[in-house]
């Protein structure tokens, strides 16, 4: 819903108040769906995510140096594997959000966090950057990634993630249609709400995300920028700690989105397993894969059934 697909001046300050209010409500969150215990009876829900994206960043870009694409290639060779022996060590559940091209380039990986019981989910094709799609090319390759992941596990997905969390004015349609389950790109509350979309119900479920429980912001850097990554890993581990710890008090949910290329180093992992060491030292925690917990929140919603229009 472009302002030019309106006929509207670019700029918004000429905007009749439909124009704005027509934005805003495209994609909006409606009621949080969180019961009073989670499943278990447990006062807090974790959801762990990881972003399998290795060799995809670089590709999406048209990057194609073996010095770029190694980056991306420790993911699968070093972090991934890493990460599914601290999970293993933990005893708790993750969902993984895998782009297709990640997917087909690592299949056993792929098949490794399903047989694991993880969730693999839908993270894109090649992390593509939906906002300069079409609507046809969006949708086609939301369902080609879909049904590559079905290939390549046995397992259809019920939930995605968009590459960057970007979200097109097309994405919302494009979910419904090909049926997902639950979306994870969007930021409008810490817990899990229903998207509502023009005022409508649309029995989609959010589990919203945020870069403050993101490792990439913290960590990445842009060689030839100015800028650097200043953070001690275990100062961004304090930051993920104090969101634990609010979200329990709360009796909410603690989501954290890492990736394997990122966290997965020998500096930063350590963090994860003190997170996991002070998580694991509450009572009545509730690690839940993503669909899980969409489950758990649709629950919450009169009829607890997807109610589409
Ligand atoms: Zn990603």
């Amino acid at each position: 819903m472009s302002s030019e697909g309106f006929g509207l001046p670019k700029e918004s300050w000429r905007w009749p108040e439909t124009a704005w209010r027509g934005h805003v409500d495209a994609v909006r969150a409606g009621r949080r769906l969180v019961p009073d215990r989670w499943t278990g009876g447990a006062r807090v829900a974790v959801a762990l995510s990881f972003d399998s994206d290795h060799e995809t960043i670089p590709l999406r870009d048209g990057e194609t140096s073996p010095g770029r694409l190694a980056q991306g290639e420790y993911g699968a060779r070093a972090g991934a594997p890493r990460i599914l022996r601290l999970l293993e060590r933990y005893g708790v559940p993750a969902t993984f959000f895998m782009p297709a091209v990640s997917a087909l380039l690592h299949p056993e990986e792929a098949r490794a966090y399903t047989r694991d019981g993880h969730e693999l989910a839908v993270h894109g094709w090649i992390h593509e950057r939906n906002m300069l799609l079409d609507r046809e090319e969006e949708r086609e390759l939301t369902a080609r990634a879909l049904d590559t992941l079905t290939t390549v596990t046995g397992q259809r997905p019920v939930g995605i993630r968009t590459p960057s969390w970007d979200f097109s004015d097309s994405t919302l349609d494009i979910m419904l249609e090909l049926g997902f389950a639950y979306d994870s790109s969007l930021m409008a509350d810490d817990e899990p709400y229903e998207i509502v979309a023009g005022g409508r119900s649309t029995g989609l479920v959010e589990i919203p995300v945020d870069w403050i429980r993101d490792d990439a912001p913290y960590f990445t850097m842009d060689r030839y920028g100015s800028v650097r990554p200043h953070s001690r890993p275990r100062g961004v581990g304090e930051i993920w700690r104090d969101e634990f710890d609010a979200a329990y008090h709360d009796g909410g949910v603690f989501q954290l989105t890492l990736h394997p290329h990122v966290i997965g180093h020998r500096s930063r992992l350590v963090v994860l397993r003190e997170l996991l060491d002070h998580i694991a030292s509450h009572q009545d925690v509730w690690f839940a894969t993503h669909a899980q917990l969409a489950d758990a929140a649709r629950s919450m919603l009169p009829g607890s059934g997807p109610d589409r229009p």
